[in-house]
């Protein structure tokens, strides 16, 4: 049974589906004024694996995204650059799907654009204002936040304490906003201003507010109530709890079953902005970093919890990634070299770590996505299959188990949209560090940048070196590369090298 934690009842609860099999889930995407930053893909990533774990364990899922493409910050941008706000949006709506697919995010099934779902939007204000949860003044219109008793319910907040806040900020003279009824109210549609995009509406013309959108395109596409309402913690409040308002005030019933929420991204323990300079774009990231391995850190941390970015975080992750894609290197060594001999490894002991491996993962997986802890477990499959394999030729009875193995932790890593089976870009030339380029230079007078390459200029060296009985200079290349962590292992194939940490 999957367990996840409810913002809206601040516990671990059973997740249900409203209906056997299948899964509805809406996560508010971004407004496209900009390239999208790494605390963007942090949120995105999050749900990208929640959404692939829950069809790994065979839900049907429909996952829906929306694109606010009409926003004040896309506006400003336009005025800014001299062109209209629709070129912005168009720009950044499709560098946001390019810089998706960059960090292996699947397309959502359904991504609705704001501006395309303008109708759907003024039928819901319309009903609000139908039923008295809405009015409208001099052309906006504004939902009736004492109109809807459960409001504050779902980021724990008072209404009483609200409004006295905002009583305060009248008492400043700040904060003033003369049309609204009450300072609670917020708007659903905004009165058009000279120069800005608008539309035809009961009300006159004008454009939307930000929350309307995702209220009338989750009503629109997966139907009241759905299961799954996601974005970052920053959307508690006022985002959501005012989507779930216009909602449920509309339609009377439940709006999302579970409310899912991913922490914040940090910059080495600082906030992220742009005022600090420590401001990164996903894409920039991207043009240094594989994306699986910035996926790879990104599991390192429970999507609940904050998550530092840094450098040498990214560093690790990256080592750490390289450890699982050398292990399955060596595997595919060790089948494609298979011997007949007898078996030097414990098969059954093998085959039963193979299947508790995949449970451990879907136990840490099911208590709330932790992802951390299931790539704990990946990590010690890996390590218990090493030990079984590592500085061995397997016989051909032993081919079918540890082809299980090696496929389980295909599988389950890439239940994290993370590929294992090509090298990652830092553990590229097949997971050799730059130095083996140094040391190939010093030892075997290798004169390139390629630590394949230099590795194989290695062996070659070695091999040279003791054909002429040169045991001192063979040493060397063994001890250059103990001393960045790989042993040389002779096979009747050859030599090999592999990594032991
Ligand atoms: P926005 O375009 O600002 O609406 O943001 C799009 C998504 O990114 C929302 O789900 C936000 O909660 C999320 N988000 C924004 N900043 C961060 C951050 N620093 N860390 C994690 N998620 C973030
Ligand atoms: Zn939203």
């Amino acid at each position: 049974m999957i367990r996840l934690y409810n913002t809206k009842t601040r516990t671990k609860v059973d997740f249900e589906t409203l209906e056997r099999g299948k899964v509805g889930m809406y996560v508010c995407g971004p407004t496209v004024y900009n390239y999208i930053h790494i605390g963007n893909a942090r949120t995105f990533i999050s749900f990208d694996v929640i959404r692939r774990y829950l069809m790994w364990r065979g839900f049907d899922v429909t996952f829906v995204q929306n694109v606010t493409d009409v926003d004040d910050k896309i506006i400003g941008k336009s005025l800014e650059e001299g062109r209209s706000a629709a070129e912005v949006a168009a720009e950044y709506t499709e560098a946001f799907i390019e810089d998706m697919r960059a960090a292996g995010v699947l397309d959502p099934d359904i991504r609705p654009k704001a501006t395309e779902e303008i109708p759907a939007m003024i039928e819901l204000i319309q009903e609000l204002i139908d039923g008295g949860h809405a009015y409208d003044a001099d052309g906006d219109v504004y939902f009736n936040v004492r109109s809807f008793p459960a409001y504050g319910e779902l980021s724990g907040r008072n209404v009483d304490e609200m409004e006295s806040g905002h009583r305060e900020l009248r008492a400043d003279g700040k904060g003033v906003e003369d049309r609204k009824r009450d300072p609670l109210d917020f708007a659903l549609w905004k009165a058009a201003k000279p120069g800005e995009p608008a539309w035809e509406s009961p009300w006159g013309m004008g454009r939307p507010g930000w929350h309307i959108e995702c209220s009338a395109m989750s009503r629109k596409y997966l139907g009241l109530p759905f299961d799954i309402h996601g974005g970052g913690a920053d959307l508690v409040f006022p985002h959501h709890e005012n989507e779930r308002a216009q909602s449920e005030a509309a339609c009377g019933c439940t709006f999302a079953n579970y409310w899912m929420h991913g922490g914040m991204l940090q910059i080495n323990s600082e906030k992220m902005s742009k005022s600090l300079g420590n401001f990164k774009l996903l894409r920039d990231v991207l043009k240094v970093t594989d994306p699986k391995v910035l996926r790879f850190l990104m599991l390192q941390t429970h999507y609940r919890s904050p998550l530092d970015f840094s450098d040498e975080r990214l560093a690790e992750a990256g080592a750490a990634l390289c450890r699982i894609e050398n292990a399955v290197k060596n595997l595919d060594w060790q089948l494609q070299n298979a011997q007949d001999i007898p078996s030097p490894l414990d098969t059954r002991e093998l085959m039963k770590r193979t299947k508790e491996a995949k449970l451990a993962f879907i136990l840490a997986m099911d208590d709330d996505f932790n992802t951390c802890k299931a790539l704990g477990e990946v990590f010690d499959f890996v390590a218990a299959v090493n030990a079984q394999t590592a500085d061995r030729t397997i016989s051909l009875s032993d081919v079918p188990p540890v082809r299980d193995a090696r496929g389980v932790i295909v599988e389950l890593m890439g239940v994290f949209g993370i590929d294992v089976e090509a090298a990652s870009a830092s553990c590229a030339a097949g997971g050799y560090p730059p130095e083996v380029v140094g040391l190939a230079a010093d030892i075997a007078g290798y004169e390139g940048a390629d630590a394949a390459e230099a590795v194989d200029a290695l062996l070659a060296a070695r091999a040279d070196a003791r054909a002429a009985k040169d045991w001192s200079r063979a040493d060397a290349v063994r001890d250059g590369l103990c001393g960045l962590g790989f042993v040389i292992e002779d096979t009747p194939q050859g030599a090999r090298v592999t990594y032991e940490g």
